[in-house]
C-alpha cells in the first residue's frame, strides 16, 4: 500500500476515482495540512449523508468529527507519517432535524500519502460501516444472556453441544447438582459422571441420536454432589437450521429419584399384593383339599359301615341258612332243606347285586356293551315296574316311534331303569303316576364339569318320571354321591343312584336330574347310539334244557381253592373231564404235554405273574384253536372289544353255577 500510495501522485485524480468510485469501502483522499476533501468515493457519501465536500476542509465539510478530536488525528498522521487504524470506532456523522447526532461505528484506516520526496502531502481515508456487525454482536450477547438467564432460572439441568455431540455449555444448575469445577465436564466428559453400568448403554443411545437426530431420551444414573448416584431423565433434542442440518442439540437433565423410588414400591407393593394373593389361593386350595379330602373320608367311612352293614346281614342270612341245612340234615329231616336252600341263595344273590352296584359306581364293573332295541326292552319291563310301583301308582309308556338303538348293556340298563322306578315308587308314598319315556335326543353342548370323553350330539334319553315329593337344591347336588340317602337306615343305601350314573358314564353316555320340591323327579339317562355292526350274541336261552358236551375237555385255572372246586366239581358231575390249575405257569405246564384240550375256563386275576388273559395268548401260541372263558368280577383293562377280536368269552362272577354249565356247554359242543 505504502508503494501503491507513493507512486500515486503520478497518477490523476481521473484514475483514482476510477480505482475507488465503486468500492465496498468509504474513500476519502484529503490534501494538506488542511485536510482538504480532493476525492471521495459513492460509499464515502453514502457514509456522511452526500455533502458537498470536494475543496473544504473536513473540520469546514464534517464539524461533528472535529468536535470530537478526529482532526487531531488526522494531524499527528500528517505530522508522523504514521498511519492509524481504528477498529470500531464510534464516529458522530450529521446533525438530525431534531438535533441529536448519529453515530455509526467504522473501521478506518488514515494512510499517509507521500511525494516523491518521501514528504506526507495527504491522507488517504478508507472506512468500512461496522454498525450492523456490531449491533447484531451486542443483539447477539443480550439474546445469549437471554439464554443463560432463562436456563439458570429453572430446575432442570441444561446443556447443549455442536452437532456432532461436543457439550460446549451446561447451566449452573448442572454444576451445582453435581458439584464439579464449571467447564470439567465438557466434551465428553459428561459420561464419567454416569454410574458405572449405565455408561455404556448411555453412551450407545446418544451415539445413536447424533448419527440419526433422533431425540435423545434415556434414565440412568448420575452422581450428585453427595457421592451418591440418582436416577435422571435425559432428554435432548436438535435444533436445525434451514436446510434441515443440525446445527444443535439441547438436552436437560431431570433428577427423578423419587419417581424412581416411588414407582419401586409401587412394583414391590403390586409384587407384593400378588404374593398374598397366590398364598391365600393356595391357602384357599388346600383348605378345599383339606375339605375334600374329610368328605372323602367321610364318605369312606359310611361306604365301608354301609357294606359291612348289608353283607352282615346278608351273611347272616347265608351262614344261617347253611347252618339250618345242617342241622336238619343231621336230624334227618331234610324235607325242610329247599326252603333254607331258597334263603341262602336270596342273600348270596343280594350281595352279588350289591358288589355289583358299587362296581357300577366306580364305573369297573364287567359291562357287555351290545346292540339294544330300547323300544323292546321298555316294553318287556312294564310289568314288573307296575309291580314294582305298586297298585296306587299307575304306570305309563311313552315311545318315541322312530327311536333308534342304543349301546349298553342290556342288563344294566334294566336295573338302572328299575332302581328309578323303585326311587320314584319312594318319593309317592301316598300315590301318583310313574312314567317311561325313550326318545332320541341332541346333546347341544357338554354340560360343566363332564369329562372329556363326552361329546355333543346325538344321543337315546331314557326317563322316569315320577309326580312325587321331588328334591330339593342341595339332595339334587348330592343325589348321585354313593351312599347318599334320605332314606331311615335300613330302607336306603344310598347306592342306586350312583349306579345309575356310573352305569351311563361307563357307557358313554350321562345321567341328570330335573326337580322341583312337591312337584316331581325326571331322572333321565343319554346313552350312545349305536352304530355299526351288531356285534351282540343272542341271549342264552336260559330254558333251554342243558345237554352236556359229555367227554369235553376242560382246564380250569382259579386261585380261589373253593370257587375251583366248586366249578371242577360242577363239570365233572357233568361228565367233563376237567384238569385244575391253581395258576398261569401251573396251566403253561400242563398245556404243554400232549393231550386234547377242548376248553380253557381260566379267573383273570391270577398270582404267579401271569393274568387269565395273557395264559390264554400264550396258550393259544402252542394250541391255536383253544377256546377260552375268562371269569371275572372286575372288568379293569379288560375291553370288550379285545375279547371279541382275540374270539375270547366273559363270564361275569358271581354266576349261578347252572349259567356256568350252559356257557361251556355252548362253547364245547361246537368243539371239533
Ligand atoms: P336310596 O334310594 O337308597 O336313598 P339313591 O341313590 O337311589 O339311594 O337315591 C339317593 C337319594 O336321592 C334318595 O335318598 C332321595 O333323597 C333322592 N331321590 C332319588 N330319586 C328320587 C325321586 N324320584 N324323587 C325324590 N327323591 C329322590
Ligand atoms: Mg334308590
Amino acid at each position: 500500500m505504502d508503494e501503491a500510495l507513493r507512486t500515486q501522485s503520478t497518477y490523476d485524480l481521473g484514475q483514482l476515482r476510477q480505482l475507488f468510485q465503486r468500492g465496498p469501502a468509504a474513500v476519502a483522499w484529503l490534501d494538506g495540512p488542511q485536510h482538504e476533501f480532493r476525492f471521495v468515493n459513492d460509499s464515502y457519501q453514502v457514509l456522511v449523508g452526500a455533502r458537498d465536500l470536494i475543496g473544504k476542509s473536513v473540520a469546514q465539510g464534517l464539524p461533528e468529527l472535529a468536535e470530537r478530536g478526529f482532526v487531531e488525528r488526522l494531524d499527528e498522521v500528517y505530522a508522523t507519517g504514521e498511519p492509524y487504524i481504528g477498529n470500531e470506532v464510534r464516529v458522530p456523522l450529521r446533525r438530525l432535524p431534531d438535533g441529536a447526532i448519529e453515530e455509526r461505528v467504522v473501521d478506518v484506516v488514515y494512510q499517509p500519502v507521500r511525494d516523491e520526496w518521501e514528504r506526507v502531502t495527504g491522507i488517504l481515508v478508507q472506512a468500512t460501516d461496522a454498525t450492523q456487525r456490531v449491533s447484531a454482536r451486542a443483539a447477539l450477547k443480550v439474546s445469549e444472556a437471554k439464554f443463560r438467564a432463562i436456563t439458570n432460572s429453572i430446575d432442570q439441568m441444561i446443556w447443549s453441544t455442536l452437532p456432532d455431540g461436543f457439550h460446549d455449555f451446561y447451566n449452573q444448575r448442572w454444576y451445582e447438582y453435581t458439584g464439579v469445577p464449571a467447564g470439567s465436564t465438557d466434551g465428553s466428559a459428561w459420561n464419567g459422571m454416569f454410574h458405572e453400568d449405565d455408561q455404556k448403554r448411555a453412551w450407545a443411545v446418544w451415539r445413536h441420536s447424533l448419527s440419526t437426530g433422533e431425540t435423545y431420551h434415556i434414565e440412568y444414573r448420575l452422581r450428585h454432589r453427595s457421592g451418591a448416584y440418582r436416577w435422571v431423565l435425559g432428554r435432548a433434542q436438535p435444533l436445525r437450521d434451514e436446510q434441515g442440518r443440525i446445527v444443535r442439540w439441547f438436552g436437560t437433565c431431570t433428577d427423578i429419584q423419587e419417581i424412581v423410588e416411588a414407582r419401586q414400591v409401587l412394583s414391590r407393593s403390586r409384587q407384593e399384593l400378588e404374593r398374598q394373593a397366590q398364598l391365600r389361593t393356595a391357602q384357599l386350595l388346600q383348605a378345599e383339599e383339606q375339605l375334600r379330602q374329610a368328605q372323602k373320608m367321610d364318605a369312606l367311612g359310611q361306604l365301608t359301615g354301609g357294606i359291612a352293614h348289608d353283607f352282615n346281614n346278608m351273611l347272616q342270612g347265608i351262614v344261617g341258612a347253611l347252618d339250618m341245612i345242617k342241622r336238619l340234615e343231621a336230624s334227618g329231616r331234610a324235607g325242610g332243606i329247599p326252603r333254607f336252600v331258597d334263603m341262602a341263595m336270596k342273600s348270596a344273590q343280594g350281595a352279588a347285586a350289591m358288589t355289583h352296584r358299587l362296581l357300577a359306581f366306580s364305573r369297573q364293573q364287567p359291562l357287555a356293551p351290545q346292540r339294544v332295541d330300547v323300544k323292546a326292552l321298555v316294553l318287556s319291563m312294564r310289568e314288573l315296574v307296575q309291580r314294582t310301583a305298586g297298585e296306587s301308582i299307575p304306570v305309563s309308556i311313552e315311545l318315541d316311534p322312530d327311536l333308534s338303538a342304543t349301546r349298553c348293556d342290556p342288563n344294566q340298563l334294566e336295573n338302572a331303569i328299575l332302581n328309578l322306578a323303585i326311587n320314584a315308587r319312594d318319593a309317592m308314598p301316598g300315590g301318583g303316576t310313574l312314567e317311561l319315556r325313550a326318545s332320541n335326543a341332541a346333546l347341544e353342548a357338554v354340560p360343566l364339569g363332564a369329562d372329556a370323553a363326552l361329546q355333543a350330539g346325538h344321543y337315546i334319553r331314557i326317563s322316569v318320571c315320577d309326580t312325587g315329593s321331588g328334591m330339593s337344591a342341595e339332595v339334587i347336588g348330592r343325589a348321585f354321591d354313593p351312599f347318599f340317602t334320605t332314606k331311615p337306615v335300613g330302607q336306603g343305601t344310598g347306592l342306586g343312584l350312583s349306579m345309575v350314573y356310573g352305569f351311563a358314564r361307563q357307557s358313554g353316555g350321562l345321567a341328570t336330574i330335573e326337580s322341583r320340591e312337591g312337584e316331581g323327579t325326571t331322572v333321565s339317562l343319554l346313552l350312545p347310539l349305536f352304530t355299526g355292526e351288531d356285534a351282540g350274541q343272542p341271549a342264552a336261552q336260559e330254558s333251554a334244557e342243558l345237554r352236556p358236551t359229555a367227554g369235553a375237555r376242560v382246564l380250569v385255572v382259579e386261585d380261589d381253592e373253593i370257587v375251583r372246586t366248586l366249578v371242577v366239581d360242577a363239570l365233572r358231575e357233568l361228565d367233563y373231564v376237567t384238569h385244575a390249575a391253581s395258576d398261569g405257569p401251573e396251566a403253561l405246564r400242563w398245556l404243554a404235554t400232549p393231550g386234547r384240550v377242548d376248553l380253557l375256563l381260566t379267573d383273570i386275576g391270577l398270582p404267579g405273574g401271569l393274568n387269565g388273559k395273557d395264559l390264554a395268548l400264550k396258550a393259544r401260541r402252542q394250541r391255536p384253536d383253544l377256546k377260552v372263558l375268562l371269569m371275572t368280577g372286575y372288568a379293569q383293562e379288560l375291553a370288550q372289544a379285545e375279547l371279541v377280536q382275540d374270539s375270547m368269552e366273559l363270564i361275569r362272577k358271581p354266576f349261578l353255577i347252572d349259567v356256568l354249565l350252559r356257557r361251556v356247554e355252548e362253547m364245547t359242543r361246537s368243539a371239533p
